[in-house]
């Protein structure tokens, strides 16, 4: 990952790499460079060795980058912690992936990180050095690299592989505790070329990224993509804000535009959505969860995103397995995930035999390639369950591959709702209820029945000047256009889902939570 940084910055020193909007600040690929190696220094000085867990628990922001390029250059491995952990889950991805040196800012909106971080510290027996962005830490921490001299850097990068471990990313947790994918800089490097090279990136692209960098999402189909093609990174706010991500799109003249689908959800219904310009728009990724189809459709013709791709992928493989073409056409957009991305396989199981299905048949997805993640972090059991030993990962998501190669992404496994013996496949009910006038944005999920084992319960956020949805509303609109085993017998109206930060519902709560 340094050397690739490196060949960027002797390739085009004067473009323009990275711009934080909050700030104002600018960098040309030259001055990352610089940047990234003085802090790169103040890191050899600070005593990290290769191999070291570096922390990193901040909202986006330009030194969020600096950290990442700066720990793989003196091959130390980047944990990316949760903006929205609290204290138990910090104390437990300190622990888990021992990390003695933390950088931090010091607070963001109701989020008091020093604090916390105060509270845990006894707890975390390995952390030593903690850093404030923002504060002397931070540039003493640069400066003390002054005396460290070039030569020792470079002595450094030629102890270094390809192959070793850069960087631990704790997954959602959408389904439970989040585990801690240990990705090698070829895992995590190569991913982000390929999707920036299906997205067709060159010098020429300037990629808004809303999505936090402590995902994948961010800092790999992001951060990684565009410096693998010289392109530049806007970051258009500290946290997902639609109105700042629509402005910095209009003022930057980005090209490319990431998001989850809630997010475009919510800047599509921005009520000054149409004030801004994003005629400079060609292209973005939205991933993360399924696309409804008219969202997609506002996406590609209301925001120019005539080229947008969809994603899909895990963070235990690096992210991205399957991604849609640019000139793939609205059905493939919209229905499908795209096909296989280049040196990645993919097969479809009976997850109870593991054998691959025919096409056009739902199974477990399993990935392979050199994608797939050197395992979980200290956790060899967990690992196993999810790499078998040649090497497939066992994705826990239900997938279809249509015959031309296509896969569609039925939903989780674990999602999946049998109801009296039939299996019903939330997505599907999901994409019908989105078309129900009052319903702007629906999730369906499976909870305890004693007849029929488990019921469909819908919850829906309604559309702004309606505030009550009745269950028998909702089976007047299902009438003779779903079978009746699918139709919800509970309706729940809510203001909001719980959310993971990077922006997926967590349905085991919807789950947990009931009908009442
Ligand atoms: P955890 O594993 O901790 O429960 P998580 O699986 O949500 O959380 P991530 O690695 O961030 O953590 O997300 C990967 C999952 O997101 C995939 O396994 C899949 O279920 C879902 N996903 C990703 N992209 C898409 C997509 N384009 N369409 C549908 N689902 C997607
Ligand atoms: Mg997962």
């Amino acid at each position: 990952i340094g050397a690739n940084l490196a060949r960027a910055v002797e390739a085009y020193p004067d473009r323009e790499a990275l711009v934080d909007c909050p700030s104002g600040r600018r960098w040309t690929y030259a001055e990352l460079g610089r940047a990234v190696d003085d802090l790169a220094r103040g890191l050899l000085a600070a005593g990290v060795a290769k191999g070291d867990r570096v922390g990193i628990w901040a909202p986006n922001c330009a030194e969020w980058v600096l950290v990442q390029y700066a720990t793989a250059t003196v091959g130390a491995i980047m944990v990316n912690i949760n903006p929205a952990y609290r204290r138990h889950e910090l104390e437990y991805v300190l622990n888990q992936s021992g990390v003695s040196l933390l950088v931090s800012s010091p607070g963001y909106r109701s989020s008091d990180y020093r604090g916390m971080v105060a509270q845990v510290r006894d707890a975390c027996p390995a952390l030593g050095t903690v850093v404030w962005l923002g504060e002397s830490s931070w540039d003493d921490l640069v400066a003390a690299g002054a005396s460290v001299p070039v030569e020792r850097l470079a002595a450094r990068a030629a102890e270094l592989s390809c192959d070793d471990p850069i960087n631990i990313q704790y997954t959602s947790g959408t389904t439970g505790f989040p585990k801690g994918a240990t990705l090698s800089h070829h895992n995590i490097l190569n991913n982000g070329y390929f999707v920036g090279e299906l997205v067709r990136y060159t010098g020429r692209d300037r990629i808004c990224l809303p999505v936090p960098f402590y995902h994948c999402f961010g800092m790999v189909m992001g951060n990684l993509a565009a410096t693998s093609h010289g392109a530049c990174v806007i970051i258009p706010a500290p946290t997902f804000d639609p109105a700042a991500t629509l402005r910095a799109v209009a003022a930057e003249r980005a090209t490319s535009l990431y998001g989850v689908p809630t997010m475009f959800i919510a800047e599509l219904a921005l009520p000054d959505f149409a004030d801004h310009d994003l005629s400079s728009l060609r292209t973005g990724i939205m991933a993360g969860s399924p696309c409804p189809v008219e969202v997609m459709k506002r996406v590609i013709d209301g925001m120019h995103m005539a080229e947008v791709a969809i994603c899909y992928g895990m963070t235990e493989t690096s992210p991205v397995s399957t991604q849609t073409r640019h000139d793939d056409d609205l059905d493939r957009r919209t229905a499908t995930v795209g096909r296989v991305l280049p040196h990645v396989e993919v097969k479809v199981v009976d997850p109870a035999t593991g054998v691959t299905v025919p096409r056009g048949e739902p199974g477990e997805l399993c990935t392979r390639g050199y994608s797939v993640m050197l395992g979980y972090w200290d956790e060899p059991e967990r690992t196993a369950e999810a790499i078998d030993p040649a090497r497939w990962m066992h994705t826990g998501d239900l997938a279809v591959m249509r015959e031309d190669g296509y896969l569609t992404i039925v939903g989780r496994i674990k999602d999946m709702i049998i109801r009296g013996g039939e299996n019903v496949y939330p997505r599907e009910i999901e994409e019908f209820l989105y078309r129900h006038p009052k319903i702007s944005d629906v999730q369906v999920v499976g909870v305890p029945d004693e007849r029929y084992g488990e019921e469909i319960l819908a919850c829906v956020i309604l559309r702004d000047g309606h505030d009550t949805l009745t269950v028998e509303e909702v089976a007047e609109f299902c009438r003779d256009r779903l079978a009746h085993y699918k139709i919800p017998r509970h309706v729940r109206v809510m203001d909001a889902f719980p959310m993971t930060v990077s922006g997926k519902v967590r349905k085991v709560e919807l789950r947990h939570a009931g009908p009442a």
